[in-house]
């Protein structure tokens, strides 16, 4: 099994890392992700953590040296910690790296046993530090519970790397504050730019905002020099002099980062997406309740076939999705 061969799809670009959606449920609703009355999986459509784990442990024999759990949000499946113990235990055995994306909401529950299991950076959501606007992005939302989560994790030991999206003339005039707060704080941000995925109940083109145009302003209050950092994902980096911190940007309808592309996703029913914008997918949960892991390992031969050269996102006004399936099914 060790000796299985890389992941290579047919654009010659290396698979190395694997993100799981280990659930599509979330306490929050922000607005940009999903509707107000979002409809969830039923839980027989849903992997077993005994399955995620035996996939996961799939790809790290097949060359995958990092997995990121997401969802959804991660922290409301019961039992996620045991898939990340079990899965921390293959640090160092093939994997390099385990982390998590998480709204930070149970965080504070949970920040230890994370650090305890291995993990030692997390991404977390937060979209905006002022309660109202907090609320208001994430429907019902306390953004005192994800402070308190942060500074859990801090204190726990792992390194916070703050994701936000960017939002027209919601969360834009709190980037740049943002921006000093994180590294001020010894944070990394990453700005995201919103993606048409998953039908919501607003249109996101008039949220959407270009991050050409956040970069603009932000170079006229901060000093920001290029980074050559990578994670071979679509975000670009920037160091911001006199501070050890990073800008990440991820501007996928801006500028697009495809061709080094090295990640795959797991949504929570088992389907492996190669790419966040295409609906082509292979069916793991089909293939490992059918033939175990064999079968396992033909779809996912299949699957490199399947991954695009690139996404198509586009945001125009009253344009559908560009895909149907919602950020927290596929794992974001
Ligand atoms: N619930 C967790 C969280 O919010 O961090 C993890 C899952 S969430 C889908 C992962 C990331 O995707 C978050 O940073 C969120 O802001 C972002 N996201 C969700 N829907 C998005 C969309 N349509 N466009 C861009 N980013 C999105
Ligand atoms: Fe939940 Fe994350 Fe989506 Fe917000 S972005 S609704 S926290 S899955």
């Amino acid at each position: 099994m060790a000796c299985a061969p890389a992941l290579i799809d047919r654009e010659g670009r290396t698979i190395s890392y694997l993100r799981i959606s280990v659930t599509d449920r979330c306490d929050l609703r922000c607005r940009y992700c999903m509707s107000e009355a979002m409809s969830f999986m039923p839980r027989s459509a849903v992997l077993s953590l005994e399955e995620m784990a035996l996939i996961a442990e799939r790809f790290i024999a097949r060359g995958v040296r990092k997995i990121r759990l997401t969802g959804g949000e991660p922290l409301v499946r019961r039992d996620m910690i045991d898939l990340a113990r079990r899965l921390g235990g293959k640090i160092g055995s093939g994997l390099d790296e385990l982390t998590l994306t998480t709204n930070g909401t149970r965080l504070a529950e949970h920040a230890e046993a994370l650090f305890d299991a291995g993990v030692r950076r997390i991404n977390v959501s937060l979209d905006s530090r002022d309660p109202d606007t907090f609320r208001y992005i994430t429907r019902h939302g306390d953004v005192t519970r994800v402070l308190d989560g942060i500074a859990a994790a801090k204190a726990a030991g792992l390194a916070v790397k703050i994701n936000m999206v960017a939002l027209k003339g919601l969360n834009q005039a709190e980037i740049a504050p943002m921006l000093a707060w994180t590294s001020a704080e010894g944070m990394d941000l990453t700005l995201i730019e919103t993606m048409p995925l998953g039908a919501i109940d607003e249109d996101r083109a008039d949220r959407f905002l270009p991050l050409t145009e956040v970069m603009a302003d932000l170079r006229t209050r901060f000093a920001l020099t290029p980074d050559s950092h990578t994670t071979g994902g679509p975000a670009r980096y920037w160091r911001i002099e006199g501070t050890d911190s990073r800008l990440g940007l991820i501007s996928p309808l801006t500028a697009n980062f495809c061709a080094t592309c090295n990640r795959v996703r797991l949504s929570t029913d088992g389907k492996l997406h190669m790419c966040l914008g295409h609906e082509d997918s292979v069916d793991l949960k089909a293939a490992i309740r059918a033939g175990g892991l064999a079968e396992v390992d033909a779809r996912i031969e299949e699957a490199l076939a399947l991954k695009p050269a690139r996404h198509d996102f586009r945001i125009a006004p009253g344009a559908a999705p560009a895909v149907a399936r919602h950020m927290s099914v596929t794992g974001g």
